[in-house]
């Protein structure tokens, strides 16, 4: 069962962050025939969302990396629920591997941008982004954190591959400085940080997020589990309003072809058939919603 956990350190002035998502990495793989490097690259960036969302009340957090390599464009969405989607725009992609790790940061690219959109379901939408350090994600959502929502923040994510491309692990963990850490917590926690064995290797090794974390706080709490699983949001209404999205001359090149449109979703893959019928209601639709 993939999850991720909220816990504290008794007397230590941290929040602490840990999740497993194998199963969820696995679903996706299979789901979209994800790449070895694109399983670890989407895979990571799954395991960074759901470790953002793990206190979320409400809404859902959506994580874009954008950063020219091969693979374009990766999306990651979790929610207050545990329900967890991503996709990447080119997932068949293959890279030479250099020494044992799948090279991630170059299928990413550095190039661009990491992006959080934060919808809690209010009026208003909060995003903001960083430039990429490494397009290895941890890296890159690490930054984000310290410098553009000024959380000092130390994150590790990990996808393993095995040599048939099926998910042996996957997951990782967020710790983030309160202001009240003093210096000696935390040159304590740089220095443990420093001889933790990657990531990959503890969760192949069995080790579950409460084990990982208490790696590094022997006296961590564990304030809230929460399970995850992969689940798209799609439905028919929202392909229809994409479809009207796309303005009156779109709908009508559509009815011009005289054939009903398909649209695979690309997080599930989906699909979607509006009939002929259907397009030309939501055409008629959308002009007499301009007229008012
Ligand atoms: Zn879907």
């Amino acid at each position: 069962m993939a999850y991720v956990i909220r816990a504290i350190p008794v007397n230590k002035n941290f929040r602490t962050f840990a999740v497993e998502c194998r199963d969820v990495v696995e679903e996706v793989r299979k789901l979209q025939g994800l790449s070895p490097v694109a399983s670890a690259a989407l895979g990571r960036a799954l395991a960074g969302v759901a470790l953002l969302s793990a206190d979320l009340k409400t809404g859902k957090i959506l994580l874009q990396i954008s950063g020219g390599g091969p693979l374009g464009e990766i999306l990651a969405e979790g929610d207050y629920q545990g329900n967890l989607r991503g996709t990447v725009r080119n997932p068949d992609v293959y890279l030479k591997i250099k020494g044992k790790k799948l090279p991630v940061g170059e299928a990413v690219g550095k190039n661009g941008f990491i992006s959080v959109v934060k919808d809690l379901g209010l009026k208003e939408i909060y995003q903001s982004s960083t430039k990429l350090v490494s397009g290895e994600i941890a890296e890159d959502l690490a930054y984000y954190l310290t410098v553009s929502e000024q959380i000092p923040s130390a994150v590790s994510l990990g996808v393993l591959v095995g040599t048939d491309g099926k998910i042996l692990a996957a997951g990782g963990f967020l710790i983030q400085k309160l202001p009240e850490a003093k210096d000696e917590e935390i040159a304590e926690l740089e220095e443990k940080l420093r001889n933790l064995p990657p990531i990959t290797t503890l969760l192949s090794q069995g080790k579950g997020p409460e084990e990982v974390l208490a790696m590094l706080f022997p006296d961590i709490k564990i304030l809230e589990k929460r399970e995850l699983r992969y689940k798209c949001t799609c439905n028919e209404e929202r392909v229809e309003s994409m479809l009207v999205a796309l303005g009156e001359k779109e709908l009508e090149d559509f009815i011009k072809k005289k054939e009903p449109i398909e649209v695979i979703c690309h997080f599930c893959r989906k699909k979607y058939i509006i009939s002929l019928e259907r397009v030309k209601e939501l055409l008629k639709e959308l002009k007499t919603k301009k007229k008012r």
